[in-house]
């Protein structure tokens, strides 16, 4: 937080903008082009950029023009000399439909060992509570993590980004708790970030120091949240592991008190905090959330009314997990109707993890958020980009956006094999970007 309103940074999207203008650009594109790295012609931008009309703020002939792993110029092709310079790599894009890079702004994906056969136990009638309390489930999970080492937590988390990665996805986030002592939740983090320098993706990191009681602390949660306020937190964030704190506010999990004293600790560390809220029950997270000015409070399942009042002053973003709700065969549906009306944003994500969503598709979660909890495509298509990018703070509060076409942002973006956007909700799996492209480079798949 400590960049907001460094000198060059605009507060997106809080701009204004006259009625029908519907480019967005920084500069005189004429004159400018000579400076740029790339320009991507004859695309069909869904820039999701409020500046521009529409839900998804579409520009029909669009142009891009990206320098220095930025966007730097959005609109019509036409507004572009005729003759480009040759300084320029030019890219053609055979009206292709191009949206912002994809992110997945909630997963699990670092950990150890896998669990099938709990799936399987799971099917023959033991639920999700039951395997908790019985000591299996998660904390299968914490006794493979804390057995593997570093080396072998990358392997496993880059096998499971590949598919992510071929869909589109630029950023991810990625949480810790599954180590549930020092030494294995700052592992966890270390991974996450060695992900983000060894595959073209951008990770953003969370502290999920208090995801579950581990089973040395059985019967004494509040000790357990001393450990992580008074030793995990300072020792994660003095090693700049995390980029937010996460917990798990459930009757399964944690209190809204004991929750309350790990953002304390948080928020004195300079680290904004978002949260595993009212999945399986109200137990007021949401409201605690937004008086946290929370940067999302994630599930929300059973968020009461006077918890969306809060989510929706505060800002903070519901970020809805359909994987999770449909692997859980859950029945209550998050409250989207209410959400749209008090104006909550709303995301998407995977939820990637062994035990509830082992999920390895955003794409999927469009179509599922749409069927399974009643989005529209547009809303779900901003809920994998503009949306997800705040739930993780990527909105230009702290840095070029992300999750938009638009000058200034980071020039993540992917190239679709469709005919119209809704495509990217309707189909049940199986679509693959044509290309992606991030920090203004082309990576993965073929070429056009
Ligand atoms: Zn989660």
């Amino acid at each position: 937080m400590s960049e907001r309103g460094a000198p060059g940074w605009r507060l997106w999207p809080s701009r204004w903008v006259a009625p029908g203008v519907e480019v967005a650009c920084m500069g005189d594109p004429r004159t400018d082009i000579a400076e740029w790295d790339s320009v991507w012609l004859d695309a069909r931008l869904a820039t999701l950029d409020p500046a521009v009309a529409g839900e998804l703020g579409v520009i029909e002939d669009g142009a891009i023009g990206v320098r220095d792993g930025r966007i730097t110029w959005v609109g019509r092709r036409r507004a572009l000399p005729g003759q480009l310079p040759d300084t320029v790599d030019v890219h053609e894009c055979g009206n292709a439909w191009l949206t912002p890079g994809l992110i997945d702004c909630h997963t699990h994906l670092v950990y150890g060992g896998e669990r099938a056969a709990e799936f399987g136990m799971r099917l023959e009638g033991a639920s999700y509570e039951a395997i908790a309390r019985a000591g299996g489930g998660i904390l299968s999970t914490v006794r493979a993590t804390r057995e593997s080492s570093g080396d072998e937590l990358l392997a496993a988390a880059r096998d499971r980004l590949r598919p992510l990665l071929r869909e589109g996805v630029t950023t991810i986030e990625i949480k810790s708790g599954y180590g549930l002592d020092t030494e294995t939740e700052s592992r966890m983090l270390r991974v996450a970030r060695q992900i983000g320098q060894l595959d073209p993706v951008t990770v953003s990191t969370s502290f999920l120091g208090a995801h579950a009681l581990p089973p040395e602390y059985a019967g004494r949660a509040d000790a357990y949240i001393d450990l992580v306020c008074e030793e995990m937190l300072p020792a994660v964030a003095g090693e700049g592991l995390a980029d937010c704190v996460d917990a798990f506010c459930e009757r399964i999990a944690f209190s809204p008190e004991q929750t309350a004293r790990v953002f304390d600790r948080a928020i004195e560390l300079d680290l904004p905090v978002r949260l595993h809220a009212d999945q399986l029950s109200d137990g007021g997270g949401a409201a605690l959330a937004a008086r946290y000015n929370a940067l999302s409070a994630d599930h929300v399942e059973y968020a009461a009314e006077a918890g969306i009042v809060a989510l929706a002053r505060a800002g903070t973003v519901a970020v809805l997990l359909p994987g999770a709700f449909y692997f859980l065969r859950e029945t209550r549906v998050p409250p989207v109707a209410r959400f749209r009306h008090h104006g909550v944003p709303m995301a998407l994500a995977s939820d990637h993890n062994p035990g509830s969503s082992p999920a390895r598709s955003l794409v999927l979660m469009i179509n599922m958020g749409c069927v399974l909890f009643g989005l529209t495509p547009a809303e779900a298509i901003a809920g994998v980009t503009r949306n997800a990018a705040r739930a993780l703070g990527l909105d230009g509060r702290s840095g070029p956006p992300a999750g938009v076409l638009a000058a200034g942002a980071r020039a993540d973006f992917v190239l679709w094999p469709i005919d119209a956007p809704v495509e990217l909700a309707y189909g049940i799996g199986g679509l693959a970007a044509t290309r992606v492209v991030r920090g203004g480079i082309a990576a993965g798949a073929a070429d056009t």
